[in-house]
């Protein structure tokens, strides 16, 4: 069907160079050369297309620069850089009025310094060492948030840390665009899966509104024998499905509901251009089965999706997609289920009652159907597959009251240590970095969800990217993480986000 993750090419990230009149037109001619240079290279390595503007020399020129990027829907951040010296004061108006993504890319044109030739000359075209100093500088003094990235661009270091920038402003560009349908409430009584979705809208730029779920039940059930039939041939293809759910067999009426629910789950989606939604398995109204497969299949074409309500994580697991754009693995709502606890061989089995994106697995799935001890509906149809091992992160986001915290695991999945014939659902099972004990006790120290998004497109860099033009906590538990420094990181954290909601 229609993947809706983003070609990251459509996507535009603008290179600024500095610099000023003082020179002369020899001097800034050179300056721009270069810059286009440096542009093209770097460019070269990024899933995003970076486009050279001409070189900035004046306060109004860099303020209406920036109204032109914040303009633009297409252009998701820039990269600036001060060629030669660009007195930081013609940048105050231009950085106060920048709503998008910003990276400090300090470099120069040349790699090696050219001892036995330099001259004045050389050094009056080659100081960005001091000409982005100055930028720094006003950048702190006003706050900004950004990226700094130092090194000559033919450094691999130094792409690979762009391209993380750039994949984490595809995310925050998703995150700003994002319409999110929630079909019911939260499941009842669950307080981790809440949230103020007022401050969402104006931290995240994501739209978080509720409809009955018979709104989609009456799409689902106005799904076309003829859209039905076509759907069903695709899961034949795609998947192994068991003899019971296949035309002539016995239970394959249920596998013409699921695939009812994924074109109604379609159509409602794509009529209200909803990138993410939730269900919740408390609230079904008109639906005969707990959607799953439909579920399962939409997250893998880039959907966001929480159960229970859960707007949250369905958040996470849209910009997650985006961010993996183009990359092997993908994101999936992950739930922590239950522990293998044989001393240093602990795993965590996560799964959750159907909906986890095939997209964790490069296996053929299996599609079967089986009861559901919960919810009172028919036995769902669903796929059945274990995520590929390899490394993974693992992200939550919590409403602590006064703002909100994400927080991120470092995890490695790993192979079952035995097969699990019993439990028909995707799953995935992973050990936590630094180790089991560490990792649990610093979650539940930082009172994070047990709903997440798994992704194992991407690393855990990309959200710290994310999390910077969120200025959003992000607490990360990873090979370095000891409990005891966790617990002050919290504690200062605390006071840290308290007192910057003042700034
Ligand atoms: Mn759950």
């Amino acid at each position: 069907m229609t993947s809706i993750i983003p070609d990251l090419k459509t996507k535009e990230v603008w290179f600024l160079t500095g610099s000023q009149d003082l020179y002369g037109e020899e001097t800034l001619r050179q300056v721009a050369e270069q810059s286009q240079a440096v542009a093209a290279e770097l460019g070269a390595g990024l899933p995003v297309t970076l486009v050279w503007k001409p070189v900035l020399k004046g306060s109004d020129a860099i303020r209406r620069m920036a109204l032109e990027v914040n303009a633009a829907d297409n252009v998701i951040g820039v990269i600036a850089w001060m060629h030669t010296f660009s007195p930081a004061k013609m940048w105050i108006a231009g950085l106060d009025a920048l709503r998008k993504p910003l990276l400090h890319l300090h470099t120069q044109a040349n790699v090696e310094l050219p001892w036995g030739d330099i001259d004045f000359d050389f050094m009056n075209l080659n100081q960005a060492a001091h000409g982005d100093r100055e930028f720094g500088y006003i950048q702190a003094r006003l706050g900004v948030a950004r990226k700094t990235v130092v090194g000559h661009v033919s450094n691999p270091a130094v792409v690979s840390s762009v391209v993380t920038w750039s994949r984490a402003a595809a995310g925050w560009d998703a995150a700003r665009g994002l319409k999110l349908a929630r079909f019911g409430d939260n499941m009842r009584y669950v307080a981790v899966t809440e949230g103020d979705k007022t401050e969402a809208e104006l931290r995240f730029g994501v739209q978080v509104n509720t409809w009955g779920v018979n709104e989609l039940a009456d799409a689902v059930h106005a799904a076309s024998g003829a859209d039905i039939d076509a759907l069903v041939a695709v899961y034949e293809d795609e998947y192994d499905v068991v003899p019971e759910l296949r035309r002539g067999g016995e239970r394959h009426e249920s596998l013409r509901y699921g695939a009812a629910i994924e074109l109604g789950l379609r159509s409602f989606l794509e009529a209200g251009g909803f990138s993410a939604f939730t269900t919740s398995f408390e609230d079904l109204g008109a639906l005969k089965q707990l959607p799953g497969l439909a579920v399962q299949r939409l997250m893998a074409d880039g959907y966001g999706f929480g159960a229970e309500g859960d707007w949250k994580t369905a958040i996470l697991v849209r910009v997650a997609s985006v961010m993996g754009a183009g990359l092997p693995g993908g994101a999936s709502l992950m739930e922590d289920y239950t522990y293998h606890l044989t001393p240093g061989e602990e795993k965590i089995l996560g799964a959750h009652m159907l909906e986890v994106s095939p997209s964790l697995s490069s296996q053929k799935a299996s599609l079967e159907i089986h009861p559901l001890g919960i919810g009172g509906k028919d036995d769902p149809v669903r796929l059945v597959f274990t995520a590929d091992s390899g490394p993974a992160v693992v992200v939550a986001l919590s409403d602590m009251r006064d703002r909100f915290r994400l927080v991120a695991n470092v995890v490695e999945n790993v192979p079952l240590d035995a097969p699990m014939p019993n439990l028909p659902v995707g799953r995935a099972v992973w050990k936590p970095a630094p180790d089991f004990a560490t990792s649990a006790a610093a979650w539940l120290t930082a009172g994070a969800a047990h709903h997440t998004v798994m992704t194992t497109a991407v690393g855990v860099d990309v959200f710290r990217d994310w999390a910077e033009m969120a200025r959003t906590e992000l607490l990360v538990i990873d090979e370095e993480t000891t409990l005891r420094d966790f617990q002050k990181e919290v504690r200062w954290n605390a006071a840290y986000y308290r007192l910057a909601q003042g700034l």
